[in-house]
């Protein structure tokens, strides 16, 4: 496996289906070829907090040692959260659910938790920077430690595509949540390049994703930056509006998309795809079309895409059934995952 690392390998990652025991998303991940994977931990749009024991978080991380082709991965934070909102009793509940969602990612020994910050509901933003700040400041602090040995996992400000009185819709204002939490080490970034888009940062072109590493490296350092999503965009530049399109069907196109992914202080930061796809998320297609991206955009920085090693393109090839989609959903509902998903791969090898 160690022969991958030696090659820039591009991390193309998918959202899939966590599903309660989790471990299943692994292999959700394998089938589309995904080298890192996105889950939600517990339902995105209810308040409902799932809670793992020790012995499913501990399972996971086994079995994603065990999926040595799924790198990475991250956890998406429920959507119902807003940690500017002016309803003090909706505030609260957005703590006490984004500490739950980071008691798993920590267990899981997830690379972060990507976080919709929320919206001031027209109160301003300056007005509403210092309960944020006490929000992720509670939630950092407040939810389950790391297991031994594992690494910390951060809490990741998602940029929005700048609606009404979402936060996050600049550079300017994720930088000031940053600050206004000491800098603490513990908060990162992840940029959803369809939302970069609507909120009108220009990135499609070698001199704009030039511009976009200059702009995250002055004011939050590109070493917080440990994930983008990546996706097309159904609506225009500046249009504010969240739409993602399958890559190459929307308004930035692959030419938009491989300009950024090409640059070299993007190129080995994991991306991962939250397109539509046939309506079901993404599919193997789509990972294809997004490695074909990642080749474009390296020959116009003038490097030719090398290719993945051997034993990592055997496994992700007989791994990706022809219809993923398809296998996709029974996958996350099998019941026998404890040791099957171990054994699994070992078979697939
Ligand atoms: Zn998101
Ligand atoms: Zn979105």
């Amino acid at each position: 496996m160690l022969l991958a690392t030696s090659f820039t390998v591009m991390n193309i990652g998918a959202h899939v289906r966590g599903g309660g025991k989790l471990t299943p998303s692994l292999d959700a991940g394998v089938e589309i070829g995904a080298t890192s994977i996105q889950i939600f931990t517990q339902s995105p749009r209810m308040w409902k907090p799932s809670l793992y024991e020790d012995k499913v978080l501990a399972n996971f991380r086994e079995a994603q040692a065990a999926h040595p082709t799924i790198k990475d991965t991250f956890c998406h934070a429920t959507y119902l959260i807003n940690l500017a909102s002016p309803n003090k009793e909706l505030y609260e509940k957005s703590i006490l659910c984004l500490t739950t969602n980071l008691t798993v990612g920590r267990g899981m020994g997830a690379k972060g938790v990507v976080v919709h910050t929320g919206s001031h509901m027209g109160e301003g933003f300056e007005k509403a920077l210092p309960q944020i700040a006490e929000a992720f400041m509670r939630a950092l602090d407040g939810a389950g430690k790391s297991p031994k040995g594992v690494d910390d996992c951060p809490i990741l400000i998602e940029n929005t595509a700048g609606a009404g009185g979402t936060v996050g819709r600049s550079f300017d204002e994720i930088e000031a949540m940053i600050n206004a939490c000491g800098k603490d080490e513990r908060l990162g970034l992840c940029i959803d390049t369809q939302h970069l888009w609507a909120s009108g940062f220009d990135f499609s072109t070698l001199e704009g994703a030039k511009q976009l590493v200059k702009e995250v490296d002055s004011r939050i350092g590109m070493d917080r930056l440990k994930c983008f999503h990546l996706n097309d965009s159904k609506i225009e530049l500046g249009g504010n509006k969240d739409r993602h399109a399958n890559i190459d069907e929307g308004t930035i196109g692959s030419k938009g998309l491989a300009a950024l992914m090409g640059h070299p202080k993007i190129r080995n930061i994991p991306m991962l795809l939250e397109v539509p796809g046939d309506g079901d998320g993404p599919r193997a297609v789509d990972v294809k079309k997004a490695e074909k991206t990642y080749a474009q955009g390296l020959a116009m920085y003038g490097v030719s895409a090398k290719p993945t090693s051997s034993k990592v393109k055997s496994v992700t090839k007989k791994a990706a059934p022809k219809k993923a989609a398809a296998v996709k959903k029974p996958a996350t509902k099998k019941p026998a995952v404890k040791k099957a998903a171990v054994k699994k791969t070992t078979k697939k090898k």
